[in-house]
């Protein structure tokens, strides 16, 4: 039965059981940060009341547990992405931190004038360290224009790949439109002209099975707290060779192999890239999160999904007055979000008037200036959703809108 089905795994999710004023909570803003399920609040808890200790560090029996259980998670997230090796998954506190790392650790790789090509659909995380990268080395940035309808225009995409950029940045899926881009074929094109590529999946991970080994690209990073995960986590994937060129933007503790006041020597993979004391509850939490995701049924949650926010968009575009972006009704590629704006209505309102009613949804630039600046637009607004969405929460939602569209219109 579909709805038992679904209801199993809504139930998981405590959070979103609970009342607001007096209306349900309908949560539309996984995109930004998930809920977490009993699981992973549990497997925090338990290391926090049995295991607590520091890792790596000490003999005793605690900080043993800690210890397996940490690496556990590295061995887990490494057959979770299909990564090719275990030293090739670093802990980081997030995705920001993940490129971050990559762009800084790139810093004696480029030169003046090597050029660094940005998706324009990139979240600020994914520019702003390479524009510091840029300032450090004379590098130059590029960004890859989008075609009419968000999507990475492929012929300039082509003629830009023929500049030989050293570096090329990407999204997986859009954090501000949902849009899916085809990385597999863009990291190819990429590598051909000798690019280190660099995928953000953030926006993807929740959502699909991602092989790293079958993408090829050199870096992919993600966050935790997005993938029903705890905050403070988060992942940088690279292939061996790639990571391991990288310098360490975070020396310290842990990373090293000896230290003196002559010559310190670095440690290797994947300890020269996780300096001090790591997140390890958070850790632990992000490996229950994956044991949750590997427990779904993945391709009738993919089904389920695609078909929510299918009719999401429907009923947004039946409502009328409404314009949605990023979105080809012929071919629905989209994962996980739809934006939107009402009429003229400025997005700030419309979420406002929306929480008054137990929606929670985005409203912004969301971190994607330059995008909107592409779309001329100031901001918009943003329903995404996760595992646990039903459609009850896009019935609520809509209901919701159509009370701010007869207040504002
Ligand atoms: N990239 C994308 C595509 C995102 O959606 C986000 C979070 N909104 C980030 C990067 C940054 O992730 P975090 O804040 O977890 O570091």
């Amino acid at each position: 039965n579909m709805i038992n089905w679904h209801e199993d795994i809504r139930k998981q999710f405590p959070a979103l059981s609970q009342r607001l004023e007096n209306t349900k909570l309908c949560y539309l803003d996984t995109a930004a940060t998930s809920q977490k399920p009993q699981i992973v609040i549990d497997a925090m808890q338990h290391f926090y009341q049995q295991d607590n200790a520091n890792v790596h560090r000490a003999a005793h029996t605690l900080s043993a547990r800690a210890t397996t259980q940490y690496e556990a998670v590295r061995h887990k997230v490494r057959q979770f992405i299909k990564a090719a090796r275990f030293d090739e998954i670093i802990f980081t506190h997030g995705t920001t931190e993940s490129i971050n790392m990559v762009a800084y650790g790139l810093s004696a790789c480029l030169a003046t004038g090597d050029i660094i090509l940005i998706d324009t659909a990139a979240h600020h995380a994914n520019i702003v360290p390479w524009q510091e990268l840029a300032k450090r080395t004379g590098a130059v940035i590029k960004p890859i224009p989008l075609d009419e309808h968000c999507h990475i225009d492929m012929a300039a995409y082509n003629e830009l790949l023929a500049l030989k950029p050293k570096v090329v940045a990407l999204c997986h899926v859009s954090n501000a439109l949902g849009t899916l881009n085809p990385v597999k074929d863009l990291v190819t094109k990429a590598k051909q002209q000798g690019a280190l590529t660099l995928v953000d999946g953030a926006q993807a991970i929740a959502h699909m099975t991602v092989d790293v080994s079958d993408l090829d690209c050199d870096f992919y990073v993600f966050s935790g707290h997005k993938m029903y995960g705890p905050t403070g986590v988060g992942i940088l994937y690279g292939r061996f060779e790639a990571l391991d060129r990288l310098l360490p933007m975070m020396t310290g503790g842990e990373m090293i192999k000896t230290v003196s006041f002559d010559a310190t020597q670095f440690g290797d993979l994947p300890n020269r890239l996780e300096a001090g004391t790591p997140p390890i509850a958070e850790v632990i939490g992000l490996g229950a999160a994956i044991d949750f995701i590997e427990g779904l049924p993945r391709e009738r949650v993919q089904i389920h999904e695609q078909q929510l926010l299918q009719y999401l968009q429907q009923q947004l575009l039946q409502l009328g007055d409404i314009s949605l972006y990023g979105v080809q009704t012929d071919n629905n590629t989209n994962v996980g979000a739809v934006a939107f704006n009402l009429a003229n209505e400025h997005h700030q309102d419309v979420g406002i008037l929306l929480d008054q009613q137990g929606v929670a949804v985005r409203c912004g630039h969301h971190c994607a200036m330059p995008l909107m600046h592409s779309l001329s637009l100031q901001g918009c607004c943003r329903a995404s959703i996760g595992v646990y969405t039903h459609q009850g929460d896009i019935d609520q939602f809509i209901a919701a809108l159509k009370e701010v569209k007869a207040l504002l219109l």
